[in-house]
């Protein structure tokens, strides 16, 4: 690597995944697009979905209620369309994912299904300063269950002076917590520091203690190959506007280990439309769920934003997200690369240097000077965000972000400060 201009050009040529690009809508910047880093919190749109919630438009234009049985996709099964794309995505079975509701929801039908406390084991660990929705989340659900939140969550912070958590500290804090610990319920990258996390080594020791292991996988998803189904996890959670793409307010996904899943009396609540699908409309009592992840599913499928997530998981999965990490990984070594051969700014990457600890998200701490460079990059076509108390989030999804794009950002900052 050097900081020529062109090395990122030669590096895009060589990029196999560079036709993508024209694939998305970009904002606008004095008529061009705009340099978009924000994948990690709005993935842009696909000019594919479109056509695809057009499609169901339709459908509901000329045959409307027979759109639950006919037309091109039925409704009835319309969120199965989603589920081998985002299977191969976290390396599960089809039948161990559905997309339902969005994720602050579906967090809590997975707590209420697998936290179970008793008077000796009710506590739950999770990182500190997790994303508040989750925080929130799991500090109403142990109120619901009538106990203090100070004493049931334990937070794992870093060390002092340290602003990413040791896989070790982790582990040894499950340890401690030993047979008074009901569930561990981990984000999967820390939105903030964009730390990934260990999640088969914390789900092997949360196993190890007689805990059950979820996951917020949020910034995971369209990010980094998994393989819940191997590691053991017992539920996921994610959303599908990050780097999924598939617009504000999508529909949401979850994995449930088949362990749990094809087990019909794993408890839950439900709805009918987690019933299996000849018996729903017999209208009759007595709920029998599907014994898959889909047996989680309450209401009728929300047909036009899972349209969008269809429309965006079929590039996903002409891409593979295998080829996807690879181009991510060389993208985000590239921006740290040459944000180290900045002189005239001081700031410091808070993200782990190892890339195996990391997406495609770098978080920068400034400790001065953090929100005007904010605003320079952003009226440069620069689209990334700031989060107080000075940090700047660059995601160059590899989708759509080009070695150039990183370039430009890093120009901005070399030129201007
Ligand atoms: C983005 C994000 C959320 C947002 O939850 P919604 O219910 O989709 O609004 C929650 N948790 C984490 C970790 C996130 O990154």
């Amino acid at each position: 690597m050097n900081t020529h201009i062109n090395f990122a050009i030669e590096a895009d040529k060589n990029d196999p995944l560079a036709k993508y690009k024209e694939q998305f809508y970009f904002p606008q910047h004095n008529g061009k697009n705009a340099i978009y880093f924000c994948g990690n919190s709005l993935g842009l749109q696909p000019k594919k979905v479109a056509a695809s919630i057009q499609t169901e438009l339709d459908t509901w234009k000329e045959i409307a209620v027979g759109g639950y049985f006919g037309g091109k996709n039925p409704w009835l099964y319309y969120p199965d369309q989603c589920k081998p794309a985002l299977a191969k995505m976290i390396g599960s079975k089809d039948s161990e994912v559905t997309v339902m509701n969005a994720l602050t929801v579906n967090l809590h039908l997975m707590m209420l299904s697998f936290y179970k406390p008793s008077p000796s084991r009710f506590k739950i660990i999770m990182e500190a300063g997790a994303f508040p929705s989750d925080q929130y989340a799991i500090e109403t659900l142990v109120k619901h269950f009538g106990l203090n939140p100070i004493d049931t969550i334990i937070e794992i912070a870093p060390k002092e002076g340290q602003k990413i958590l040791h896989t070790e500290d982790i582990l040894n804090t499950i340890e401690n917590a030993g047979t008074s610990l009901a569930m561990v319920m981990f984000g999967g990258i820390n939105y903030y520091t964009g730390q990934f996390f260990d999640i088969e080594q914390i789900t092997r020791k949360a196993h190890a203690v007689g805990a059950i292991a979820g996951f917020d996988l949020a910034h995971v998803t369209g990010n980094i190959p998994l393989q819940l189904h191997d590691w053991k996890v017992d539920f996921a959670v994610w959303c599908s506007y990050k780097y999924l793409n598939a617009g504000p307010g999508a529909v949401g996904g979850a994995f449930i280990h088949e362990k749990h899943a094809s087990n019909i009396d794993t408890p839950r609540l439900a709805g009918w439309w987690g019933n299996e699908e000849k018996e729903r409309f017999k209208m009759e009592k007595g709920f029998i769920p599907k014994a898959s992840a889909s047996g989680w599913n309450l209401s009728t499928s929300q047909v036009f934003n899972t349209a969008a997530l269809n429309a965006s998981l079929t590039i996903f999965n002409e891409v593979g997200i295998e080829a996807l990490r690879k181009k991510s990984l060389l993208l985000t070594a590239y921006l740290e690369y040459l944000l180290s051969q900045l002189t005239n700014i001081s700031f410091e990457i808070i993200t782990p240097i190892n890339p195996s600890e990391r997406g495609a998200q770098l978080s920068l701490y400034f400790n001065k000077d953090g929100k005007a460079i904010h605003t320079k990059l952003i009226e440069s076509g620069v689209i990334v965000d700031f989060r107080e108390p000075g940090v700047i989030r660059v995601a160059p999804a590899p989708l759509y972000c080009s070695f150039e794009d990183v370039y430009r950002f890093y120009e901005i900052i070399k030129d201007n400060f």
